[in-house]
């Protein structure tokens, strides 16, 4: 049984997508082990996402990720991380196959409705960013 770090981002919590998303990862087996709403400041955003910190495209991504709530979240099942990325679909709705989270919902590369770890140490990064283990249940 694996765990990953899930985000719904500010252009779905915007437009009240949080159910239908939590939905297509439930039906996925994902299951929902810790969940909470915040605020993320332009800062924090910066430091969840310190790896792309030399790409264009970093300034842009915290702005929009500071520009309302999200939902952080962690999903756990069996093959979570890899599941939780293929129900996401690709980062660019655009090349997101059919059903997926981002073809369904994605309004652009940018603002694209989730986040999801790509590999198990990146997983734990992130869990332990957002969360104490009393909190994941
Ligand atoms: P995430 O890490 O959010 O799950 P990902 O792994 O599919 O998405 P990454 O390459 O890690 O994609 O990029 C992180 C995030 O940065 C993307 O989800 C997207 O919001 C933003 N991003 C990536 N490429 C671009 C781009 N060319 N222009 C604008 N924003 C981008
Ligand atoms: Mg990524």
């Amino acid at each position: 049984i694996e765990r990953t770090l899930s985000i719904i981002k500010p252009d779905a919590t915007r437009r009240n997508l949080t159910g239908a998303i939590n939905a297509k990862f439930e039906a996925a087996g994902l299951r929902i082990v810790a969940q909470k709403r915040i605020r993320l400041t332009k800062e924090q955003a910066g430091r969840f996402y310190a790896v792309h910190k030399e790409r264009p495209f970093y300034d842009e991504l915290c702005e929009f990720m500071a520009s309302g709530p999200v939902v952080v979240q962690v999903l756990e099942g069996e093959n979570a991380i890899a599941k939780n990325r293929e129900v996401m679909g690709a980062t660019d709705p655009a090349e997101a196959a059919e059903g997926t989270i981002r073809k369904e919902f994605a309004l652009s590369k940018g603002e694209n409705s989730v986040h999801g770890s790509d590999a198990p140490e990146t997983a734990a990064q992130e869990i332990a960013f957002f969360f104490s283990e009393l909190e994941i249940v």
